[in-house]
């Protein structure tokens, strides 16, 4: 029986037996016990399923990550330490150094570090495009070497809603997988393997855990990529020596990507989350739809208001019919748009600094995407790192202020507001 993505949220991953406890369990425990030293190596072949050590599976871990799956539709899931963990992870799994990568270049500016300065220290190389490049721009930049395309549904915190069947398509002209990061949107609000993304992958730091407690992330596999086609991703249809010659596709069929994440990358990084942050994200995940349903329509109504505020020099949200990316917005998210704005005061950086400086419900943190309302000058905090460049091309001004609209009663968060434009 499959159930709506409401029940999902609530109900999926865990279902106790008779007698067994009605909450999720907390299996805070590093190993598990087996009968016989046969049944063990079993696990080690992976000829066997079952957890054996807590650094690559946990009881209480698998349960959040089966919840995932069912809601975004895929496969399998793996749960990492953080989002950057999850994004690393998503892209060790199917590159190697010499190789390279194409990506939106509008997206969170951890993972733009990530890209740009880790992964090209380790050899493998990142491509930016922009939606405005025209199809032979975009075409120069794959070579026989590209391994996939990355975008952010929503992106963090330029806003931008990312066309993910056209990316998808172009992915899948060159053989190689699209690999979204849903965590704005959250399956709640966009499903990307409904239009054709092959991997996803989320920091669950932000709405699935909603109340800022825990660091999280998490890759979702679909199981509907073919590795096999042209010969480009030889560390899924080639023997892995480190387990005897397995072959990823061969043994674990449409798993073969997620299979390989745990058992080889999981097994040599160690990212696995603690049973007890598990428990916390199965706690969040739990009222999700609840939560970015009035996330969605506080922040339309915000939006609006600050349109109409002759403080405000702009604003942009996805689902304003102003913005830009209103049709894609339309199409990808007809539920809602999530609650992150962005907007910029009159009066630039300083009456940015003095707006957020002034605010008393919305506080000022290094977070986006929880319950309670908050702000962020992103060009002097999140993105502080990135060149003058990079901070255009990821779509920041120096006056952007990002506004996560919490789940509070939405008069008294525009009150809020009102009261510290008249202060800017
Ligand atoms: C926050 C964020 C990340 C990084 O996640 P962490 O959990 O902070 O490591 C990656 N992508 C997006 C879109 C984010 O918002």
């Amino acid at each position: 029986m499959s159930y709506k993505k409401e029940t999902q949220c609530v109900q999926a991953g865990y279902t106790p037996g008779n007698g067994e406890p009605r909450v999720l369990p907390i299996y805070q425990s590093t190993t598990y016990k087996y009968d016989s030293s046969e049944h063990l190596g079993k696990l080690f072949d992976l000829e066997a399923d079952g957890h054996m050590y807590s650094r690559i599976s946990n009881p209480t871990v698998s349960c959040v990550e089966e919840k995932i799956a069912a809601l975004e539709g895929g496969v399998g899931a793996l749960c990492t330490t953080s989002g950057q963990a999850a994004n690393l992870l998503a892209i060790l799994n199917i590159t190697s150094s010499g190789e390279n990568f194409v990506s939106l270049s509008s997206i969170y500016g951890g993972t733009i570090n990530l890209f740009a300065v880790t992964l090209k220290r380790l050899g493998i190389e990142v491509r930016f495009i922009t939606p405005d490049m025209t199809d032979e721009q975009v075409e120069a930049l794959f070579d026989d070497k590209t391994r996939l395309v990355f975008g952010e549904t929503i992106a963090n915190p330029a806003l931008d809603v990312l066309d993910i069947e056209k990316y998808a398509k172009l992915a899948h002209a060159h053989n190689i997988p699209l690999v979204v990061d849903n965590t704005f949107a959250t399956p709640v609000l966009c499903r990307p393997f409904e239009f054709g993304a092959d991997i996803v992958v989320h920091s669950t730091t932000k709405y699935m855990d909603g109340q800022a407690t825990v660091v999280g992330g998490v890759i979702v596999d679909s199981g509907n990529f073919d590795w096999t086609v042209d010969n480009k991703f030889p560390g899924l249809t080639e023997p892995d020596e480190s387990y005897h010659g397995v072959v990823y596709t061969k043994n674990f069929g449409k798993a073969a990507y997620i299979t390989k994440a745990r058992v080889q990358l999981m097994r040599d990084f160690g990212v696995l989350p603690p049973a007890i942050s598990a428990f916390l994200l199965n706690s969040g995940l739990t009222t999700l739809h609840l939560r970015m349903e009035r996330h969605s329509e506080n922040a339309l109504k915000v939006a609006k208001y600050l349109e109409n505020n002759d403080k405000v020099a702009w604003v942009n949200y996805p689902g304003l019919e102003s913005s830009k990316d209103y049709a894609l917005a339309q199409k990808y998210l007809p539920d809602g748009c999530s609650g992150v704005i962005s907007f910029g005061v009159k009066g630039g950086r300083d009456a940015a600094v003095k707006f957020m400086d002034s605010l008393k419900l919305a506080a000022i943190v290094v977070h986006v995407a929880d319950a309670r309302t908050c702000v962020l000058h992103p060009a002097s905090t999140t993105h502080r790192q990135l060149t003058d460049e990079q901070l255009v091309a990821a779509g920041i001004g120096a006056d952007l202020v990002r506004m996560s609209i919490g789940i509070e009663n939405v008069d008294d968060i525009i009150a809020d507001i009102e009261q510290a434009l008249c202060q800017a």
